[in-house]
């Protein structure tokens, strides 16, 4: 199998950062999982429900099931990220064995992070058959600042917005939070089309 040279793994800034978060208030380790783009994107990390000690962190199934029943797309769960606090990032025993409890048909990304923020990434791959791809890259995907950008030029370009015009009530007063709409130019202050200069012209 011809193992593709740019196999990396890539997440949000804002996952990342909460990942962070997490470790620094654990006091040990912590787990959380996360979904997993086509494209290998990692982002919206989740906690669940877990306790854990200084060295260990066990997959409660419990938990994990009823974390899945409630999650909007289960089958992009396919993340599992974990903390050793202070210790150093490597796959231990219990590690290999909650990797193994996660296999599913399409791969599972493992990241194991430290209070030093060293980390380390892998992926697993069950089908069709069994391998892993450690010490793999990690890039941080940050938001793309000119996208605001591009979408308010396509929005602009293709989409009208009517606003919905309340009439005054008899007193003229205006329904409330309606600010007055400004006159056009070619309205008198009734309403009525001010004709007075094109008359004035054709005349
Ligand atoms: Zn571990």
């Amino acid at each position: 199998m011809k193992v593709k040279q740019n196999l990396r793994v890539r997440i949000d800034a804002d996952a990342m950062e909460r990942i962070w978060h997490w470790t620094d208030l654990a006091a040990g380790e912590f787990s959380c999982l996360a979904t997993v783009t086509d494209d290998v994107v990692v982002g919206g990390v989740q906690l669940f429900d877990q306790v854990c000690t200084s060295a260990s962190t066990e997959l409660d199934q419990d938990a994990l099931a009823k974390f899945l029943v409630t999650h909007q797309q289960p089958e992009r769960v396919r993340a599992w990220i974990h903390s050793h606090g202070r210790l150093n990032v490597f796959w231990s025993q219990q590690d290999e064995a909650c990797i193994a409890g996660l296999a599913n048909d399409v791969c599972l990304v493992s990241i194991v992070v430290n209070k030093k923020r060293e980390w380390k990434a892998r992926i697993d791959i069950w089908q069709p058959f069994r391998l892993t791809f450690d010490d793999l890259p990690l890039e941080i995907r940050l938001p793309d600042q000119q996208l605001r950008g591009e979408c308010e030029k396509l929005f602009n370009a293709h989409v009208v917005e009517m606003q919905p015009v309340l009439m005054p009530d008899w007193r003229g007063n205006r329904p409330q939070g309606q600010k007055q709409q400004p006159r056009p130019s070619w309205m008198d202050q009734n309403g009525w089309p001010d004709l007075e200069d094109d008359l004035a012209d054709w005349r």
